[in-house]
């Protein structure tokens, strides 16, 4: 695996890659690599010839109040664990690499940003459509993998992808969690050993939705009640929200029909460290 640092460089190789006729997978990242991660890569592989992964802990997508300083790091470990897959380029830009002196240049999707996530933390998807556009146009791909854990980023990338006529497949793999249902996440690093416990009642949460769902439940608001009850059984646990939303828009629903998919979504602070996970559900 080639470590890649500068713009310049990886322009010419992407360029140099597209003109072999190689297919470019692309898998960026913010690193501190779990499991989840590296099912993005193993996707890349088997569907492209050549995968990039990249990191870079992105500024623009953290509100001044956010945990960018105190992001977890650790390049070595990454760029082993990259290394075994057999990733082809790990790009790693500096933040001066991507965002020279004088940068002022954003990327910014419409109403799907607008809720959710985005109520919750104003400019995040602007922060992160603006560093997905600068790298597509560095590493030229073909294909780019992006997780449900992350359900309405993934989507919000879709659009951008489609609205901007990029002309990349993008793939959305599903969440990889813990033993005991935890969906991994680097910032699960953040939680002691109580919080640890206490932040199984988003997946439990979610579980118990899916169970009342088989049920035949299709009222979204009992649904959540109970959803909260679960909740409000950890000590450390804040809501922000639980939502139903139409898998495609986005668009808030209450009721479930037959025929249509839909994300159940939560984020829950647990102590200071904010989580967020989610079921995909088809109605039958
Ligand atoms: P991040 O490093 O948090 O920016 O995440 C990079 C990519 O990995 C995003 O597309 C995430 O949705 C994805 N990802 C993070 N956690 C998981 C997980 N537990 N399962 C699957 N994909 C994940």
């Amino acid at each position: 695996m080639k470590v890649v640092k500068s713009v310049k460089e990886m322009h010419l190789i992407s360029g140099q890659l597209r003109l072999d006729g190689k297919k470019i997978g692309f898998v960026p990242t913010m690193g501190y690599l779990h499991e989840g991660h590296l099912s993005l890569v193993r996707k890349s592989k088997e569907n492209s010839d050549i995968t990039v992964v990249s990191i870079f802990v992105n500024p623009t997508q953290f509100a001044p109040t956010e945990d960018l300083d105190k992001y977890p790091r650790d390049f070595e470990r990454d760029e082993m664990l990259l290394n075994q897959e057999n990733v082809d380029f790990l790009f790693y830009p500096d933040k001066d690499e991507i965002y020279p002196e004088g940068f002022s240049t954003f990327v910014e999707v419409g109403e799907i940003t607008k809720v959710l996530e985005g109520e919750s933390r104003p400019n995040h998807f602007k922060g992160v459509t603006t560093i997905v556009s600068i790298l597509f146009n560095i590493v030229k791909p073909h294909y780019s993998v992006f997780g449900q854990k992350d359900a309405q980023q993934a989507s919000v990338i879709r659009k951008m992808t489609s609205d901007l006529h990029f002309d990349i497949e993008i793939e959305i793999a599903p969440i990889v969690r813990e033993k005991d249902g935890l969906a991994m996440s680097s910032r699960n690093v953040y939680l002691n050993q109580k919080e640890r416990e206490d932040a199984l009642v988003l997946s439990k949460s979610l579980y118990l939705a899916e169970d009342l769902i088989k049920k035949g439940e299709r009222d979204f608001n009992v649904i959540k009640e109970k959803m909260i009850g679960v909740i409000s059984q950890a000590e450390t646990a804040y809501l922000d929200y639980i939502q139903a939303v139409e898998s495609d828009s986005f668009s808030k629903v209450n009721l479930f029909e037959k025929g249509k998919s839909y994300f159940v979504l939560i984020a829950c602070r647990i102590g200071r460290t904010r989580l967020i996970d989610n079921l995909l559900i088809q109605i039958n």
